[in-house]
């Protein structure tokens, strides 16, 4: 079993640093996400640190969690963004990340996303194909503006991790076959009010060993110079996000070697670095909170059933996902478990957290945290059932705050109309 750093057992109770999470479920109810501001301080520091030595920008991907006290407290590090969508842009630029720290990602972007990123004046296009590269290049010439613009390069390089979150082999969606690199690169250079300045690269999520960048970063390395060669005036790389973290038992490389991977394969080449990490600055930094609603036996198994479901967190139900299931309040019988399929309420048989989970022995009404949960949970919930996205709360030593309240009925619901003719 892993504790989360920051959400110790005090006296056999869980807290978010000085909180206890009992206090905050006596607030806001349940379920709800909590994160720990100090979590994320901490991870994006160990990130700086591991880079010091190289000319970086570390640019957050949104996209693991766009809450505006996640993204401002980053801000506020120094941080840039990693966005995919014009609403991605208008989140980091509302928490008061500056649009020259912007990189834009994203397979399909469109005419108006391009537009609003160019009139914000961002970093960088991470141009994912030929098609978008020409209409990058039209829209900036009709509003007189020039892009500046990377090749996403897909390097045909297996990440070794779960398929739908590999993003670097030839047959994924992603970016512009390596083999194929020079030819964009020259369309690239002919087309107007374009700039080409870097080269970007990112294979995949939750990676747990750095063979897999490592071979990438040499691939890209090795184009790089190419691209020189051809005249392109190439001063950034882009090395992607993807760095994983332990859920489980897994052994995860630390911040230092990942840095170190980067520092050898590229470092000759005096760009600037980019990199995009997500999960591996939000993940452990947030859990879910959830109250037990029955324990039902069934025929074969006892059910833990939850008033958090799929549509509250979809990983487990969507990538197989594995998450640490702890009791909040384990003082009555602190070494007590049992085995329980872990459920949820919605209906569908693949809203089950867990099958077989050693869990604290537990009752109607107990206390049980989802753990790393803070990247990948709260973007990816939905009302699926009509139930209310659950509220996220974030914890700062003994304070705590709701950064996202829990909606009313009516106020989902009012989101509908009826037109006239029904
Ligand atoms: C999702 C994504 C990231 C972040 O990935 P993590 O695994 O969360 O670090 C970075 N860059 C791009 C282009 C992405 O799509």
């Amino acid at each position: 079993m892993t504790i989360q750093k920051f959400f110790p057992y005090i006296n056999n109770k869980m807290f978010a640093e000085d909180v206890a999470l009992s206090d905050i479920a006596e607030k806001v109810g349940t379920p709800f996400y909590c994160y720990s501001n100090t979590a994320i301080s901490h991870n994006f520091q160990d990130y700086k640190q591991a880079f010091a030595n190289q000319d970086t920008l570390i640019c957050y991907a949104v996209k693991a969690n766009g809450n505006q006290a996640v993204l401002s407290t980053l801000a506020k590090l120094g941080s840039g963004a990693d966005v995919v969508s014009e609403g991605e842009i208008r989140r980091a630029r509302a928490a008061g990340i500056e649009a020259n720290k912007i990189v834009y990602s994203g397979v399909a972007k469109i005419e108006s996303e391009i537009e609003y990123a160019l009139n914000e004046g961002i970093f960088q296009f991470n141009v994912e194909s030929e098609p978008e590269l020409e209409l990058i290049s039209q829209v900036a010439s009709r509003l007189n503006k020039t892009a500046a613009i990377a090749f996403r390069i897909n390097p045909d390089v297996c990440a070794n991790t779960h398929a739908k979150i590999s993003t670097g082999k030839s047959e994924n969606k992603f970016g512009v076959p390596i083999s194929k690199a020079r030819i964009a690169y020259k369309q690239a250079a002919s087309l107007p009010n374009l700039k080409v300045q870097g080269v970007d690269v990112h294979i995949g999520s939750q990676l747990t060993q750095l063979a897999p960048f490592e071979e990438a970063y040499k691939r890209i390395a090795q184009l790089v110079a190419e691209l020189r060669s051809d005249g392109h005036d190439i001063s950034v790389v882009d090395i992607g996000g993807g760095l994983g973290i332990t859920y489980s038992d897994e052994n995860i490389p630390s911040k230092q070697a990942y840095a170190a991977i980067a520092q050898t394969q590229l470092g000759h080449l005096g760009c600037k670095i980019i990199v995009e990490p997500g999960r591996s600055l939000l993940g452990n930094a947030g859990v879910l909170v959830s109250s037990v609603v029955f324990v039902k036996t069934g025929e074969e198994r006892q059910f833990l059933m939850l008033d958090a479901g799929m549509n509250d967190l979809i990983r487990p139900s969507m990538y197989d996902a594995h998450h640490e299931i702890l009791a909040v309040d384990i003082s009555a019988a602190p070494n007590q478990t049992k085995t329980y399929d872990v459920v949820g309420p919605v209906c569908e048989t693949g809203d089950t957290f867990s099958k077989n989970r050693q869990v604290h022995q537990s009752k109607s009404g107990d206390l049980i945290a989802i753990m790393s949960c803070g990247a990948y949970g709260a973007v990816m919930a939905s009302t699926y059932n009509t139930r209310m996205l659950a509220p996220e709360v974030m914890v700062k030593d003994d304070e705590f705050a709701v950064v996202r309240a829990r909606l009313s009925y009516e106020e989902v619901i009012n989101t509908d109309s009826v037109p006239s003719w029904v």
